[in-house]
Parts: C-alpha cells; sequence; structure tokens
C-alpha cells in the first residue's frame, strides 16, 4: 500500500517523480519540537502561529531513534495490554502509519461521537488535532482522559480566531446593533462557529444563543440561525460561511469580511448593518492551496472527470467543481460510483491518497499534485503514540487535553442546538 509518507520519503530522495511542499517532511516531526513554535512543514507552515500555541516537550530518544518495525511492535503491545481501557481515534486526514492503529477513522465530529459511545474506557487518544481533541473532552465522561499525541498538532484555522478577538468583534457589533430583537422576535447577530474552533469559542457560541456546525450540516445550521436572529457571525472559516450562505442565495454583497486586526472589522456600519452573514478572515490552508486552473487542467486530461472539493476551498473553486461536500460527502460519493469512475478531489491528500487505494476500481487524484499534507495534523507520528500508549501502561497519564467545566457547560449548549437543528 502506498502512503502519503512513502511517497514523500521517495520523491525527497529523488526516487519518485512529483514535488512535495518541503524537503523537511522527510524528517520527524520531533526535529521541530524544540524550535521556535511553527506548524512544520507541510500546508499551513506560513502561517503566523499565535504566541500562545501548546508546545510539545522532546519526545524520548528511544522513540526518536525506533525502527519503524520496532514502533509497530510496541503499539500494539501496548494497545493489546490496555484493551478496552483505551480507544485510539484517528482523523481522516491523519497519515496512514498512525490511522492503521485506530479503533475509529472518521471527521472530527464523527469521532468525538465515537470516543461518546466508548464510554468505559479510561482514556482516548486522539490522533487528530487539538480542538478535535477538545470536543472529544466536552463530549466524554469527565473521567476519561483525552489524549493529543503530540500537543503541537494545532489547527492554523483554529487559531486563526481567538475568544479575545470574537469578545472584542462582539462588543463592536452589540455597540452598532443594540441587542433588542426586531419585530418578529429577532435579534441582531447569532455567532455560529464552524467545529474547526477552540473550546473557548464554542463556549462563547452556547453563552450567545448561538451554534456550533460542521462542514456536512452548515446550510441546515445557518437555516437555524436566521430563524432567530437578522444576521450570522460565522467563524472562522470565510470560505465555509461563503459557500454555504451563496448556496441559500446570501448576496455576496451582504457578506462583508471582518478582518480582527482592524476597527469595524476593516469594513464601515452601513455595510455591517446591510449584512446578512460576517465572515471571519480565516481558512484552511490546505484548503487554499486549491485552484480553478487545477480544475481546468484536470478536465483537459481527463474529460470523464468528477471534480469534487471540499466547502474549505475558496468560491472561485467550489464553483468550477461539479460537486462539493464535505469528507464525508465525498467519501460515499465515491464508494457509490460505478467502476471505472474518474475523480480529482479537492481536499487534504491523505485523505485522497487513502480512498485511492481502498477503490482501486476508480482513478482518484488530488486535485494538486503537489505532495503537501494538513503540517498540523502531521506532527502525530507513530513514534508519538507508542510514547503515550506505553505512559499509559505505565499508570500514566500525558499530553492530557482539558477543558475548563465552565467551558466545557457553554460548548455543549451550542453543540446540543447543533445536534437538534433539523433540516
Ligand atoms: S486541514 Fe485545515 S482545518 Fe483541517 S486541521 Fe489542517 S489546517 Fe486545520
Amino acid at each position: 500500500m502506498s502512503s502519503v509518507d512513502t511517497t514523500i520519503q521517495l520523491i525527497t530522495r529523488g526516487e519518485a517523480a512529483g514535488e512535495t511542499c518541503g524537503p523537511e517532511l522527510a524528517e520527524g516531526p520531533w526535529v521541530f519540537d524544540l524550535q521556535a513554535p511553527s506548524y512544520g512543514p507541510g500546508a499551513s507552515v506560513a502561517d503566523p502561529i499565535p504566541a500562545s500555541t501548546p508546545r510539545q516537550g522532546e519526545l524520548p530518544e528511544v522513540y526518536r531513534t525506533a525502527s519503524r518495525d520496532e514502533l509497530h511492535h510496541r503499539i500494539l503491545d501496548a494497545k493489546k495490554t490496555l484493551g478496552d481501557r483505551v480507544v485510539v481515534l484517528g482523523h481522516f486526514y491523519q497519515r496512514d502509519e498512525v490511522v492503521q492503529y485506530a479503533d475509529f477513522v472518521g471527521d472530527s465530529f464523527q469521532l468525538a461521537n465515537a470516543a461518546k459511545a466508548k464510554a468505559d474506557a479510561e482514556a482516548i487518544v486522539f490522533c487528530g488535532v487539538h480542538f478535535m481533541a477538545e470536543t472529544a473532552d466536552i463530549l466524554s465522561r469527565p473521567e476519561q482522559a483525552v489524549i493529543l499525541p503530540n500537543l503541537a498538532a494545532g489547527c492554523s484555522m483554529a487559531d486563526m480566531a481567538d475568544i479575545d478577538s470574537v469578545e472584542e468583534c462582539w462588543e463592536q457589533l452589540e455597540e452598532l446593533y443594540g441587542t433588542e430583537p426586531d419585530a418578529d422576535g429577532r435579534v441582531p447577530v447569532i455567532p455560529v462557529t464552524y467545529m474547526n474552533s477552540s473550546a473557548a469559542l464554542k463556549g462563547f457560541c452556547g453563552e450567545h444563543g448561538g451554534i456550533v456546525c460542521t462542514s456536512s450540516n452548515a446550510e441546515t445550521v445557518l437555516t437555524w440561525a436566521f430563524e432567530r436572529g437578522q444576521r450570522v457571525l460565522f467563524f472562522p472559516d470565510q470560505h465555509l460561511g461563503r459557500n454555504t450562505a451563496k448556496a441559500m442565495g446570501v448576496p455576496l454583497d451582504q457578506m462583508p469580511l471582518w478582518n480582527p486586526r482592524k476597527p469595524l472589522g476593516g469594513t464601515d456600519e452601513q455595510t455591517l448593518t446591510d449584512a446578512r452573514v460576517i465572515l471571519w478572515h480565516g481558512f484552511c490552508s490546505v484548503h487554499k492551496r486549491f485552484t480553478v486552473a487545477q480544475i481546468e487542467k484536470a478536465r483537459a486530461e481527463h474529460p470523464d472527470v468528477r471534480v469534487i472539493v471540499h466547502p474549505e476551498c475558496p468560491m472561485p473553486v467550489v464553483d468550477a467543481a461539479d460537486e462539493y461536500g464535505s469528507t464525508d460527502y465525498i467519501t460515499k460519493a465515491i464508494a457509490a460510483a460505478p467502476a471505472g469512475s474518474t475523480f480529482a478531489i479537492g481536499t487534504e491528500i491523505n485523505l485522497v491518497q487513502r480512498l485511492a487505494n481502498e477503490y482501486p476500481q476508480h482513478t482518484i487524484f488530488c486535485l494538486d499534485s503537489v505532495v503537501c499534507p494538513c503540517s498540523t495534523m502531521y506532527r502525530i507520528h507513530p513514534g508519538y503514540l507508542a510514547w503515550v500508549l506505553e505512559e499509559l501502561v505505565a499508570g500514566r497519564v500525558v499530553n492530557r487535553i482539558s477543558v475548563p467545566e465552565t467551558v466545557v457547560a457553554t460548548s455543549h449548549i451550542a453543540l446540543e442546538r447543533m445536534l437538534a437543528a433539523k433540516p
């Protein structure tokens, strides 16, 4: 089976054609643990990282120098010893070298729910990124420890909206709009956060009449919000917000962008008064890489190609694709297609490569020919997984992600609203 890691190793050694976004990808991620905080090599490497981002201490040498084979056996032995006491979760964008040990594989919300279903497990090892582990902690029992194998596995998009900037934005909007509902009982603005955000922002939404959405239910959630509010403040991903609202018929000139570094978000009172959706200036560095030119190239080379992209892609890319949808949508579309179909997919390379391996009856390729994974997800390597599992065997919990109780309570409210929102 070919994996993204193997391909990267071959390309950087000059043994395979193609290119990656950085030769440092071939290094162990621990090389970056002790350097100045950064997202590490991969798609979001150039994004500014907040000073408050958690850092990973040095991974013990034994795990840094172990061979793949040795790590494989250490992980299997630890899992066997721990049995049902531990559940390992693997995100769709995680490298295959880690996903192979996962008890469940899915998107962030599917995985948080999978953790809930394993109520007897003492520890949940989340091979994803920081906000996902936080969501699992919110939804799991307080006694269950949620562990992120590498604390430096954050998410550059989630980091683009921090609680202080959102609270500042909210104050400015309240000053402009007031807090009184209109004649239909709709409040001036409803906050909506994408699942890919910190627990603090989910809690903010819970506290202020708002809600959480995923890429699968964004339209349902916006409908819910428009029933209760005159406008929506959508964060952190501008593209998911814009693509969803546009598909619902909201004109682009009623979707101003809020830049947290500028007064009134860099816009003006009249634009904000006329707005239906205020979009936070955030984006996913992985999905930002996809372009209309890549779609045109795929169509020229494969006339029968079906182009499916994720709604985190910029609007022109979504408009040029045949379809767009969440990772779950993409996976189901491929599974349901007749043998011999050709797909060009606009989402993270690890998932696309895995789908290509799983469905050899189809031709499946990533729209971006450069092998460039999600930097933050890539910070998790089998070495870290072996370490946290063996620590659990020894009775020690390392890298625990704990959301404060008050935030758990308010986040729950926003998540429950999402679950109750029906199309
Ligand atoms: S793919 Fe994008 S949104 Fe997902 S974890 Fe990576 S940076 Fe964050």
